[in-house]
């Protein structure tokens, strides 16, 4: 099975957008699933006139409920019927200071909730020491007590995001198997994928790579005819 998460950030800015943009999607078939992160406050609308799509959030409080103004957590995205939440983005870490700590307790709210969670982890910079930091996101975000429950991870360098340069090939298949080794093994790790700057030009290649079973895809999701070229490349 290939997995695409469509990552829409924080786009489009109206719902009518959205919606068209979702008509010429690509949908999920037997050996491809199509999951789409679009912004929270379109998720519900979304859901009830695409029935046929699975969606993810692109964040969650780590409470269920409470006073945290401003924000959603991952119960009530589980009561609306929402599938996924994407967790630990580097535009999250950097922009909102998230640290590996709290994207522990998200994950495992996530978790109780039975939503499941695609974590994303992978270096800062490209000359950073990526064996070393993609070890400490795993082993501080997923705590070995964890019950059993589905997870999705995505190998995401923060430089390759949205730079139009994405990583070497062999270095995103090193990436992926390291990420095989560090996942506890109580958990049923459905996928390991890659994103930064996923496009129409590199994802036959990217997707060919024999540890990766999918992409996350940001920019090129808000075309629905590059996103359909991704999707097919494989
Ligand atoms: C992302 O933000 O998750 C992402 C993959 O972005 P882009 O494809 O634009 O690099």
């Amino acid at each position: 099975m290939k997995y695409f998460i469509a990552n829409w950030k924080m786009n489009p800015i109206l719902i009518d957008e959205a919606e068209d943009l979702l008509r010429d999607y690509p949908k999920s078939s037997n050996d491809k699933k199509i999951i789409i992160a679009p912004p929270f406050l379109y998720l519900e609308d979304l859901m009830d006139t695409n029935p046929d799509f699975e969606f993810s959030a692109q964040n969650c409080h780590w409470e269920n409920q409470g006073a945290y103004t401003g924000e959603i957590s991952s119960l009530m995205l589980k009561k609306m019927g929402v599938g996924y939440v994407i967790l630990g983005h580097s535009e999250r870490r950097s922009n909102f200071n998230e640290t590996n700590e709290i994207i522990a307790k998200k994950l495992e709210t996530v978790m109780e909730n039975n939503l499941t969670p695609i974590l994303l982890v992978g270096e800062t910079n490209k000359d950073d020491d990526k064996e070393e930091i993609i070890k400490n996101q795993i082993e501080s975000c997923i705590s070995s007590s964890e019950k059993r429950s589905d997870i999705i991870l995505a190998y995401e360098p923060a430089w390759a995001v949205g730079s139009r340069t994405f990583q070497d090939l062999d270095e995103i298949s090193d990436a992926s198997k390291l990420i095989r080794s560090l996942v506890p093994k109580n958990l049923n790790l459905k996928a390991v994928i890659y994103g930064g700057s996923v496009s129409t030009d590199n994802a036959k290649d990217i997707l060919a790579i024999d540890n990766i079973d999918g992409a996350i895809v940001g920019g090129a999701s808000l075309d629905s005819k590059k996103f359909n070229q991704i999707v097919s490349s494989i």
